[in-house]
């Protein structure tokens, strides 16, 4: 028998797909990728001299929990120069991975049957995160359909079982930033109601046209041990660091002391030379952050340009993040349909919206080349739109639309 929980947890479809398009790939098929999370830039300089350096010693050991104290000093300090915040190391944990982080403060949160608030669009992993710490996700959608629910709807969810509000802005996957007056509302609302809110800034300084994402410690003059208020955040998307896994949570010390128990017994602290290496990136020169913020622009406005030209297709340009989550479903309302359709068809991997909650919706991703984005929007319109030539070359192959 395997437990109720486990059997609750869906299959990541994201990592299904990768599995169906590296199958293809390995058959010579000509895959695009428009479904990937992680930039492709390489990680900065000073993070793999940081890293190199402890590999060398050949004394890689185990560290405290909640990582070394180097590490928590350039959070502190990140957090000072970024969040206006001054904290004490007992305010941190870094994790493997902001996942982790995420995990662990719903674990020191909820107890069986607790609820946790979750906007819609939503990261993919939220509801199971807070499935699997024994709590219950209430998504809350916007009315018309946007990518902001109302304030007042968030406010209406809040029930006798609800004990946090998990944020992520910049969102993956709608690319939205959410307004400063709709994160002032639900700090405020959360100190009224004394319920947690975690803030998943994973993508905050991946914001464009010279825009900021609201930082939510601006609105709270609550002292930080008292307030509820978890910031987390992560080297992965900014520093182009996925694999290294590091990030963490600022919060509360009794709510750090209680996570860094649970993290202690399941996994330790992070990997010893990935904490180094993000001591290096956080210490180090930053104009990396600002070139990957450049390149993603840049990429964006081709990506947005390209499906705009798609009749029906209605898209919002994403403030930050590096995706776009564009509403295909003047062509198909069933997303998963739609993108099984695109892989079989023209060999686009693309994520469905049902994954975030939002059918009819596809997030692509705009994290690579210039010419996969050119290419992938060109073989999806090709795919969809009635009016497109009958006949699309994809290398020496002739395909030819017989379905439609
Ligand atoms: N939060 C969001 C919204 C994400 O998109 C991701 C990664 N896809 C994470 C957290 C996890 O990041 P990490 O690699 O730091 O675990």
């Amino acid at each position: 028998m395997l437990s109720q929980i486990a059997l609750s947890i869906a299959e990541s479809a994201t990592l299904k797909l990768n599995e169906t398009a590296a199958l293809l790939r390995d058959k010579g098929e000509p895959v695009i990728h428009l479904g990937g999370g992680e930039p492709k830039s390489r990680a900065p300089i000073d993070a793999i001299i940081g890293c190199t350096s402890i590999l060398n010693t050949g004394e890689v050991r185990y560290t405290p929990a909640d990582g070394i104290a180097a590490l928590k000093k350039a959070i502190i300090r990140y957090t000072e120069q970024h969040y206006g915040r001054a904290v004490a190391p007992e305010n941190v944990i870094a994790s493997s991975g902001a996942k982790q982080s995420i995990m662990v403060a719903l674990q020191a949160m909820l107890d069986p049957k607790d609820e946790v608030i979750v906007p819609v669009p939503y990261w993919v992993s939220y509801p199971e995160m807070v499935k699997l710490a024994g709590g219950v996700p209430v998504p809350v959608r916007a009315a018309d359909g946007s990518f902001e629910p109302a304030f007042e709807d968030v406010a209406q969810a809040v029930g006798p079982y609800t004990r946090a509000i998990l944020l992520n802005s910049p969102n993956n996957p709608s690319g939205a930033v959410y307004s400063e007056d709709f994160v002032r509302r639900v700090v405020e609302l959360c100190e009224q109601k004394d319920i947690w809110l975690v803030m998943d800034d994973t993508y905050n300084r991946l914001v464009f046209d010279g825009r900021q994402a609201s930082n939510a410690c601006a609105f709270t003059g609550e002292d930080v041990d008292r307030s509820k208020l978890v910031i987390v955040n992560s080297v992965s998307k900014m520093y182009a660091m996925t694999g290294f896994r590091v990030g963490w949570a600022v919060g509360n010390r009794e709510l750090v002391r209680v996570m860094t128990n649970i993290q202690s017994q399941q996994t330790s602290g992070p990997a010893t030379p990935s904490q180094w290496a993000a001591v290096g990136a956080l210490n180090g020169v930053q104009n990396c952050v600002d070139a990957l913020c450049q390149t993603l622009q840049n990429n964006r406005d081709v990506m947005i340009a390209r499906l705009r030209a798609i009749p029906g297709v209605k898209v919002t340009r994403p403030a930050g993040t590096f995706y776009a989550f564009p509403d295909f479903s003047a062509y198909e309302k069933d997303s998963q349909k739609l993108a099984a359709f695109l892989l079989e068809k023209v060999r686009v991997v693309t994520v469905p919206g049902r994954e975030f909650g939002m059918d009819g919706h596809l997030r692509l991703s705009y994290c690579g080349t210039l010419k996969e984005i050119k290419e992938g929007i060109e073989r999806i319109q090709w795919a969809l739109d009635p009016h497109a030539p009958n006949e699309l070359f994809l290398g020496s192959r002739k395909l030819v639309r017989d379905w439609l």
